[in-house]
């Protein structure tokens, strides 16, 4: 059955996307190549193009846009970028006071794409934040001093509405933005080198204070090193445990 307009507009359906889009590509190469074997001569024509099969992937209906797991990962998400966007505030912080940092506490180039990106983060989430107020006549938005505070107010507001958000169709572009910016910071707090913060809790003193360390070790304050195996399996399975907690 094709993707109708009821399915899930979440991750669930991505490889089914991607196959219907492939058939669909695959339908009209099939449809030239019958009319290529039909224009020529009878006796010279080879077998008969075989069409495309239809991909056999379930479909996951929404409920109405999203189903549960969908929705779920989305209010996981929301979580996460609250934490991310901290830990890389913190680390742009953190680094102005330090002494590697540029001249007077002006920031360094990776510093100034955290900063942008950040701005931008909350000027997306204050903008479906005014929309939300509007679709449901809310007071307009308190005016806040733009921030870390500032932004997890806006995440704090949004996850209080979530529910009733994503039910609504056009929660469509905000969900899978939601997902994108998770990915986004993600890749962030991997990349910038000068922002050697995990976003992990120690597994021994569960605090978030374990640093990337010049030889590629990671070390929490408390003392507890792990290396990069470790560290990444430590964060898939506290991204996972968020994920169920958030749910
Ligand atoms: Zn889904
Ligand atoms: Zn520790």
């Amino acid at each position: 059955m094709p993707i109708t307009s009821d399915a899930c507009n979440g991750p669930c359906n991505h490889a089914a996307r991607n196959a219907w889009n492939a058939y669909d590509q695959a339908t009209l190469a099939h449809a030239n190549a019958i009319q290529a074997w039909l224009a020529q001569p009878g006796d010279d024509r080879g077998p008969h193009p075989a069409p495309p099969e239809q991909p056999t992937l379930p479909i996951h209906h929404g409920d109405p846009v999203w189903d549960h797991r969908c929705a779920r990962l989305i209010r996981a998400a929301l979580h996460e970028i609250d934490d991310t966007a901290a830990l890389l505030a913190a680390g742009v912080d953190g680094h102005r006071g330090g002494t590697r940092s540029g001249l007077n506490g002006i920031a360094a180039p990776s510093h100034v794409s955290i900063i942008d990106t950040l701005d931008e983060l909350y000027g997306a989430l204050t903008l479906v934040e005014d929309q939300w107020r509007e679709v449901r006549h809310y007071p307009p938005r308190p005016r806040r001093a733009r921030g870390s505070h500032a932004r997890t107010l806006a995440i704090g507001w949004l996850l209080g509405e979530l529910d009733d958000i994503l039910l609504h169709p056009g929660s469509v572009q905000f969900g899978l933005d939601v997902l994108a910016w998770q990915r986004r910071l993600r890749a962030m707090t991997k990349s910038d080198p000068a922002n050697t913060m995990s976003p992990i809790r120690c597994p021994r003193c569960t605090e978030r204070q374990v640093r990337r360390k010049d030889d590629g070790y990671y070390e929490c304050a408390c003392g507890r090193l792990l290396n990069q195996t470790e560290h990444d399996a430590e964060y898939t399975r506290q991204a996972d445990e968020h994920a169920q907690v958030s749910a």
